[in-house]
């Protein structure tokens, strides 16, 4: 399989937009959940800038779990987040929901990402795989490992070989996190596959208060990078805002984080 250690042995180190990924490379990834407007995006992405965070993300399409929430501002949303990202000499990440927004999305993004819900949406990976942007896929709330690495296997049969998976919380009994942080599968993924793997502790504990301890966790595990929700105005976000870390915390997070590399 295309994914596997027997195909690659080493792990697979690629650049995105002159970041490098895998291999002990720390992608930083921080954003609002949504775009919600242009100076807010400015502001949250020169604070997180100034941490140490070296991508940008922002979701334009939201997958929310009510049809009445904010959905996001689509192509209007794209745009701000191409202009913030090259403002600020970030690469960007934004959520491709559906294989008919593919043509529009890839025409802002330097990065796709697939959403845990998207997981297995089986045309939606083959159509991503058709195109050359770097895909960064969320495993679903309920996916295996092993189903994790068969939906990469699904993208990179296509030709697209930059595929970065991610670790985001999996659905358990327990309801004091937002869903169940499974680092293990880091080390785990390490020894079946050559693919970068990154944790999200954002989603994966919906909770401001665990997300630095378990960023560190995710680092020292041998995660390739750390995947984080900020937000200058948490109580207002449309969004994902009780998780959403201030920039101030995020600095203080990419400080601890600093000295933990330093240690490792
Ligand atoms: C997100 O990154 O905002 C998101 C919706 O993530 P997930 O697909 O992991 O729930
Ligand atoms: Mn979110």
């Amino acid at each position: 399989k295309l994914a596997s250690r027997e195909f690659h042995g080493e792990a697979s180190v690629f650049d995105i937009k002159g970041i490098k990924v895998g291999g002990g490379h720390l992608m930083m990834i921080a954003g609002p959940c949504a775009i919600e407007s242009e100076p807010l995006l400015v502001e949250i992405a020169g604070k997180v800038r100034e941490a140490g965070a070296n991508v940008l993300r922002g979701g334009a399409f939201k997958p929310r779990t009510s049809p009445y929430s904010f959905q996001g501002l689509g192509e209007d949303g794209l745009k701000m987040l191409k202009a913030t990202g090259e403002r600020f000499g970030m690469p960007v990440v934004t959520e491709v929901m559906d294989p008919r927004q593919i043509e529009l999305v890839e025409r802002y993004t330097d990065l796709f990402q697939i959403g845990a819900r998207n997981m297995q949406n089986f045309d939606l990976l083959k159509e991503v795989g058709k195109t050359r942007i770097p895909v960064l896929l969320k495993r679903g709330m309920s996916a295996t490992v092993k189903d994790l690495l068969m939906s990469a296997e699904y993208v990179l049969a296509q030709g697209n070989r930059r595929v970065i998976l991610c670790e985001r919380g999996v659905r358990t009994f327990e309801d004091s996190t937002r869903n169940t942080l499974d680092l293990s599968i880091v080390p785990n993924v390490k020894g079946l596959s050559h693919l970068p793997i990154i944790v999200d502790p954002s989603h994966a504990t919906g909770r401001p208060d665990l997300i630095p301890a378990m960023s560190l966790a995710g680092v020292a595990a041998g995660s390739d990078g750390i995947h984080i929700e900020v937000h200058s105005c948490p109580e207002k976000a449309l969004s994902d805002g009780p998780q959403a870390l201030l920039p101030v915390q995020y600095a203080q997070l990419m400080e601890e984080l600093r000295q933990l590399a330093q240690l490792l």
